[in-house]
């Protein structure tokens, strides 16, 4: 009885041993995935995590040149072992660094179709678009090509054909129906603002900007839509061969990538696109483009009055942090046009530049009609 007991013992003893050997003190407890703006965290399933793990484990690291920037859009692998917790961020999935050591290990094509499966799910997930260039956009979504349009701020959805378009697509609704939501989304309101969307299409969702404005041919039987409308993405130009700044921010914003899209302005850009964020009536942009005082909120206010805001022009004045602009603008509600100059000026914040919303509130409020 004893011998058996010993035995046992040996036994019991020896498996641990193996058990030490094999998995040392660190074996994988957890791994997960975090997105930059996806709600909460994606944990891997314990075989596929074990699988990333093991290579991360294995292969050789490699030296990272480092950027001072995150690649966009960026990932957050976290693993969680016996021993430590391991974070890797990558933008590829077959490349992943380490950010304690700043090295990064390539990660074989099974591996990374493993990672790949936990990134289309977050995609799925995502209401945002994946950015993707014009040149590639006119290729996945054809003249004819049939596709839905959701709204990111309402979530309304509505379903558009391409007929036109060689420099961005020209679409329209395809129903009566469809037409209803589009006014719904607009508020009932036909308009140039431009509006943050995603487009569907063949399983791909694409950041994009519409305006809200039938104009031109429209050749859809009974949808009500008289005309098109123009659906813009990144790098697409318009009709007069023109990159436009707040179509372009809407198809940023459409991605969820609006800071990293701010990031890289020179100071001059970054005051057209304050000024686009007054035309655009949006607060999000108000809020990340202005230096916060209390006459931001005077521009909040009025901004909502505030439609087809032109700049005239915008040059720089002897110190170098002061833009002078003319600026023209329709008032909502009076029907006044207003034609003014403003000098705008420019602090480098935190995270880049900000301009200062004084100048812009006291023209507003001394503005002289002009018609
Ligand atoms: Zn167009």
């Amino acid at each position: 009885m004893k011998r058996v007991l010993l035995i046992m013992l040996i036994l019991i003893g020896l498996f641990f041993v193996i058990w030490t050997s094999i998995f040392g003190n660190n074996r994988l407890i957890a791994m997960e995935i975090t997105a930059l703006k996806y709600p909460g965290r994606l944990e891997l399933q314990e075989k596929d995590g074990q699988i990333i793990f093991e290579e991360l484990r294995d292969r050789a690291e490699l030296n990272y040149r480092s950027d001072s920037t995150f690649p966009t859009p960026w990932y957050l692998l976290k693993a969680i072992s016996e021993k430590e917790s391991l974070y890797y961020f990558f933008a590829q999935p077959s490349k992943l660094t380490n950010i304690q050591n700043n090295k990064s290990v390539e990660l074989t094509p099974d591996s990374t179709s493993v990672l790949n499966k936990y990134l289309e799910k977050i995609h799925k997930d995502s209401p945002f678009g994946q950015i993707k260039n014009w040149d590639e956009v006119n290729k996945l979504f054809p003249r004819m090509a049939k596709a839905k349009i959701v709204d990111l701020e309402t979530g309304l959805s509505f379903r558009v054909q391409r007929r036109a378009g060689s420099l961005h697509a020209d679409v329209q609704p395809l129903t009566r129906e469809d037409t209803e939501v589009f006014k719904a989304i607009y508020q009932g309101r036909w308009s140039w603002k431009r509006r943050a969307v995603v487009l569907e299409i063949d399983g791909h969702k694409i950041a994009a900007s519409m305006n809200g404005m039938p104009h031109g041919q429209g050749a859809i039987q009974g949808n009500n839509f008289p005309g098109h409308f123009c659906l813009h993405f990144l790098n697409s130009q318009t009709h007069s061969k023109n990159i436009d700044v707040a179509h372009q921010l809407m198809v940023w914003k459409a991605a969820g990538l609006i800071e990293d899209y701010l990031e890289g302005k020179t100071d001059k850009e970054m005051v057209e696109i304050a000024l686009t964020a007054l035309n655009q009536n949006d607060p999000q942009l108000v809020i990340l483009t202005y230096v916060l005082n209390k006459n931001i909120t005077y521009l909040l206010n009025y901004m909502e009055k505030i439609s087809g805001l032109k700049i005239h022009s915008l040059t720089r004045e002897g110190a170098d942090n002061i833009y002078s602009a003319e600026i023209e603008w329709y008032e909502l509600g009076t029907g006044s046009n207003y034609r003014e100059k403003v000098d705008i000026t420019v602090t480098r914040g935190e995270f880049g530049f900000l301009i200062s919303p004084d100048q812009i509130a006291e023209v507003i409020v001394n503005k002289r009609k002009l018609h």
